[in-house]
């Protein structure tokens, strides 16, 4: 079995094709340079795979059929490659990529993936909620409308989280159109993930820490970075989930997150409680951790999803966030930073 992962460089998606390779499959990874793709050829070479890995370049994903010639021969597609930072000048900047980067991906598939059973693609949490001023549980039958809204009526000057989050939502939601509308021609199904935070260690080329992707710098940033930071940053809650996780869901779902909530004050505290110390002579802030109420039926996640699909379908045993700092400082402790 072959399978196209795009955007394979990333953060997550060097994950996806890790455990891809590792249960079997010839992985064809996209990158938008050959610089990009000699990294993953030799990272995937050292780990015994150079026979089953092949790197290409996809330049531009927004141009009319970037994935023409990538699509060919493959069984299966994860589409993981769309903007994920906080530094776009332009709505644009992040939506046109997003949007134009699926549909491109699915119209692809329908001209030249005749042996295309199944596509993935990598949506978010962002898709599902917005940022909600009390506690909720979403599911994947939720849609964060509001996020697409405030864009359209806000444009460039609205904030680059609302930016990210309508570009996530509208991707996703020209994904189901695509399919909607091709369905009597196409010989592959649709399947989204929507992952919340994904934190855990990267293997992805990072050479410094400014270069983390921006999930993982927004806890690095919380957790090892020396910075007083306020009860109200701390206080702060969402919901996470470890990269292998999502990596493998990519991978289950492919073949037919237990994320749960967290507060910020919470991974400095897993920090501080792991004996040994995962990154010898490294202190972490002490933080406020009298935000975390001692019983866990009183802790409150502003943010929480319904996994019973998640569960039923997948079925997958997730890391436990104590597991996920420990090996995170671990591998930045062996970076030397
Ligand atoms: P990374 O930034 O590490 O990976 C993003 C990938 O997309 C890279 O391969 C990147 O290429 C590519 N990409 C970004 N912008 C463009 C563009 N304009 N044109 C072509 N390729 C582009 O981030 P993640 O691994 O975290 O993100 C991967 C996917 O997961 C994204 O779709 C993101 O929205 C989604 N996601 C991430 C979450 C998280 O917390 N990390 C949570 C939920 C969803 P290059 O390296 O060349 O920039």
């Amino acid at each position: 079995n072959k399978v196209l992962v795009s955007g394979a460089n990333g953060y997550i998606a060097m994950w996806v094709v890790r455990h891809f390779l590792e249960r079997g499959y010839r992985v064809r990874g996209t990158a938008r340079n050959e610089e990009k793709c000699e990294f993953m050829r030799n990272y995937f070479s050292k780990l015994g795979y150079g026979e089953q890995f092949e790197a290409v370049v996809v330049e531009d994903i927004t141009k009319e059929g970037a994935f023409d010639e990538a699509v060919k021969d493959v069984d299966g597609i994860a589409h993981t490659a769309s903007p994920f930072h906080m530094n776009a000048k332009t709505a644009d900047e992040l939506i046109i990529p997003a949007v134009q980067g699926t549909v491109g991906m699915l119209k692809s598939a329908l001209k030249n993936g005749s042996k295309v059973r199944r596509i993935v693609v990598t949506s978010s949490c962002a898709s599902v909620m917005s940022p909600p001023s009390v506690p909720t549980q979403y599911c994947e039958r939720d849609w964060n409308q509001l996020s697409v809204q405030e864009v359209k009526e806000k444009g460039d000057a609205a904030a680059p989280m609302t930016i990210y989050r309508a570009s996530k939502t509208l991707a996703e939601r020209s994904a189901w159109e695509f399919h909607e509308k091709h369905k009597a021609e196409i010989s592959w199904d649709l399947s989204v993930i929507n992952p919340p935070f994904v934190f855990g260690p990267p293997i992805h080329d990072v050479s410094s820490v400014k270069s983390l992707n921006t999930s993982l710098q927004m806890w690095y940033d919380k957790v090892v970075l020396d910075k007083p930071q306020t009860k109200e940053e701390l206080s702060a809650s969402n919901s996470w989930v470890d990269v292998r996780d999502t990596a493998l869901a990519h991978v289950l779902a492919l073949e037919k997150p237990d994320a749960s909530g967290f507060i910020w004050q919470e991974w400095l505290d897993a920090a501080n409680s792991l004996s040994p110390n995962p990154w010898p002579g490294h202190t972490y802030n002490k933080g406020f951790p009298e935000v975390v109420p001692a019983s866990r039926e009183d802790r409150v996640y502003h943010i929480s999803y319904d996994k019973a699909k998640e569960q039923r379908i997948l079925g997958i045993k997730f890391h436990t966030s104590l597991e996920t700092t420990k090996d995170t400082l671990e591998d930045f402790a062996a970076r030397g930073w």
